[in-house]
């Protein structure tokens, strides 16, 4: 069931984030799902809300493309989380862009949605801080509110992949390869 959220000028101050949601729906754990404009660029969040109304800095958010790509793992997450919960070996990763990634591994009971990055002269990434941990709950209810989000936003019916350019070169591509190891 989506809910409004409504946000006086000052809570607003207070994250820099200017509310006006068309969809939003929580996902358990004072965690919500929800939409932002920002200098015309929309923005799907996953964050925390205080008292289910102000949003805090414990969150993501993704731009139109990297939602995208996180909808179209949907499929594949569900059969992950299905063979964690079967205590069957399990690994899912998936570039979403921009060295952000949804990951599902034996030994986290999470959907992890995280950016990562790749230090100087460094052959590995590493994760940073920015991400959410979503219990298999948590995630569910991402799933059906993601399944849902496009009717409200309508803009994510309308994302065209940078990869779908037929010009568009990986390598070069800062949302595809946004760090190239040494
Ligand atoms: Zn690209």
């Amino acid at each position: 069931m989506a809910t409004r959220i409504q946000l006086t000028e000052d809570q607003t101050n207070q994250t820099n984030l200017r509310l006006t949601p068309r969809y939003s729906q929580h996902i358990g754990k004072e965690v919500y799902l929800f939409d932002s404009v920002f200098n015309g660029n929309t923005y799907i969040h996953v964050r925390k809300l205080l008292n289910n109304k102000i949003p805090t800095k414990d969150g993501i958010s993704l731009t139109l493309q990297r939602c995208n790509e996180l909808f179209i793992s949907l499929s594949y997450l569900d059969s992950a989380v299905n063979l964690m919960e079967l205590n069957q070996e399990t690994f899912y990763r998936r570039h979403l862009g921009g060295n952000w990634h949804v990951s599902v591994e034996s030994g986290f009971k999470c959907v992890d949605i995280r950016q990562f990055w790749l230090p100087e002269g460094a052959s590995e990434m590493r994760a940073t801080r920015k991400g959410v941990s979503l219990t298999f709950q948590q995630y569910k209810e991402l799933r059906n509110g993601l399944s849902v989000i496009d009717s409200f936003v309508p803009e994510l019916r309308d994302v065209v992949p940078c990869y779908a350019d037929p010009t568009h070169d990986v390598t070069s591509c800062s949302e595809c390869t946004p760090s190239k190891p040494v």
